[in-house]
């Protein structure tokens, strides 16, 4: 009875492994633009909403912009609106230093914007500790908010995630993090604005 357990028990485990196969994931289905706007660097677009103290994430989330808009700004538009080490993280896709993020800690509830361009990428209910000393993710907060590219610039192929809406450069996903998807989304707190749902603030 003892070794029925336990082969039952080593199926299951088996079962779950081949779940958590990131390589045996559905790809994700793009979310199609409706167009591309050309937008000035003082676009109000471009801020998260302000938020009403309390609003769960679901009900928050409604209040950002569209999946489906995409926006472009020129570099100098850029310049504008993102200081020195923005414009380096998210325009020319640079890394900040490991543990240097001031959101790596936190734990509040809310949502995780593009620091661009204000669209929804992450939700705090998917934030968890990866030890690696960036925000880690283990999935986008919606379908379509979070595009990937193949980088090779390190001389290995890895996958690059940027923002849908202004592609702005957000840091990697790789398949080794939690349930439910095996994947980590290892993203630079530069890149990133958060929204608490709980007091409305911006962090
Ligand atoms: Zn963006």
């Amino acid at each position: 009875m003892r070794r029925l357990i336990a082969i039952a028990a080593l199926s299951l485990l088996t079962l779950t492994a081949c779940e958590n196969n990131p390589a045996s994931r559905p790809a994700a289905t793009p979310v199609e633009a409706t167009s591309t706007r050309a937008l000035s660097a003082d676009d109000p677009s471009l801020e998260p909403p302000a938020l009403e103290k309390g609003v769960g994430i679901q009900s928050a989330l409604t209040q950002f912009v569209d999946a489906k808009d995409r926006v472009s700004l020129t570099p100098d538009e850029w310049k504008k609106r993102l200081d020195e080490k923005e414009f380096y993280i998210l325009r020319e896709e640079g890394t900040e230093r490991a543990f240097t993020g001031d959101l790596l800690d936190n734990k509040d509830t809310g949502i995780y914007a593009c620091a661009a361009c204000g669209a929804p990428l992450f939700s705090s209910e998917t934030k968890y500790e990866s030890g690696t000393g960036w925000p880690s993710f283990y999935t986008p907060i919606q379908e379509g908010r979070v595009g990937e590219e193949t980088d090779r610039k390190l001389g290995m192929a890895r996958t690059e995630v940027h923002c849908a809406r202004c592609g702005g450069h957000l840091g990697h996903v790789f398949p080794d993090g939690p349930d439910p998807t095996g994947l980590r989304y290892c993203i630079n707190s530069v890149s990133l604005d958060f929204v608490s749902t709980e007091d409305g603030g911006k962090k």
